[in-house]
């Protein structure tokens, strides 16, 4: 299947080539997968980008938010023709098991803005930084350090680092630069996070059990309001009759960590799959 430029996240259009090439894998090669895969998660990130860079070796000229994507996609198409699947997650606030139907083309990508994608100067130490979205090339040069060393296993800090354009020269400079940030200067990388990698819309799920405490809740509000002497089409009655539960967002990190054994565990066969022999 080719992957078309123009659905990465990143909005770069000026990529040598127009489509990436990705492979469903196979019952053999997902065992192997879920065989091998590390728990470190810095070995995990390469192990999957390996994965993805052997069916386009052009992986390596992507922007690194398109290769979290790619890497995503692949596993979507492996567990499903039209890119629709089942992925557990668990309340946060009473451990109910969820259940969320996930559709790959729901999933909103923000794209990177011009702005962003040309470049940052941004004030930190008391000095000007360049900033921008590194190449997958350009940052496994950097990660293979952290490969190597495993000093740092924080995917969100490495990626932080491979954002100022001199990491690459000055590696312990910048490393040191953002561990040890400060005051003003966390709020910066905060924001940088933010704008550079948080490219993907949480996809929102409803617990039902805080979903039925919720609408209990607010019944007893409403006829505390009447009891009150507030008429039904007063604003204080209808903003509370109006007020939704907030849902659960799951996050693209969690969904990418634990997939398979998500959606193994939450797309059970179909009765026609699987039919007994009848008894003669
Ligand atoms: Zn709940």
């Amino acid at each position: 299947m080719e992957l078309l430029i123009q659905n990465l996240p990143s909005g770069k259009l000026d990529y040598k080539f127009n489509s990436i090439k990705i492979m469903p894998m196979n019952f053999a090669q997902i065992l192997e997968y879920m065989e091998n895969v590390p728990s470190n998660p810095v070995e995990k990130y390469y192990f999957d980008y390996k994965l993805v860079q052997a069916d386009d070796p052009n992986v390596d000229e992507l922007l690194l938010t398109d290769l979290d994507y790619v890497v995503f996609f692949k596993k979507g198409l492996t567990v499903s023709r039209n890119l629709e699947f089942k992925i557990s997650t668990i309340c946060p606030i009473d451990k109910t098991p969820l259940s969320t139907h996930v559709s790959l083309s729901n999933i909103k990508f923000n794209k990177l803005d011009d702005t962003l994608l040309k470049g940052l100067n941004v004030k930190m130490n008391g000095q000007y930084h360049a900033v921008r979205m590194p190449t997958v090339a350009q940052f496994m040069k950097i990660f293979s350090k952290y490969r190597l060393y495993k000093k740092i296993t924080d995917m969100k800090l490495i990626k932080l680092i491979s954002l100022f354009e001199d990491t690459e020269m000055y590696h312990q400079k910048y490393e040191t630069m953002v561990i040890n940030a400060e005051y003003e200067d966390i709020t910066l990388l905060a924001s940088l996070d933010e704008l550079y990698f948080n490219s993907v819309e949480p996809i929102i799920t409803y617990c039902p059990e805080c979903n039925n405490r919720f609408e209990r809740e607010k019944l007893k509000n409403l006829e505390h309001l009447l009891a009150l002497g507030y008429k039904e089409d007063s604003n204080e009655y209808q903003e509370v009759l109006n007020s939704k539960e907030r849902g659960i967002a799951v996050g693209m990190d969690s969904l990418i960590a634990d997939f398979f054994r998500s959606v193994i565990e939450n797309n059970r066969l179909t009765e026609s799959q699987i039919v007994p022999r009848e008894i003669s």
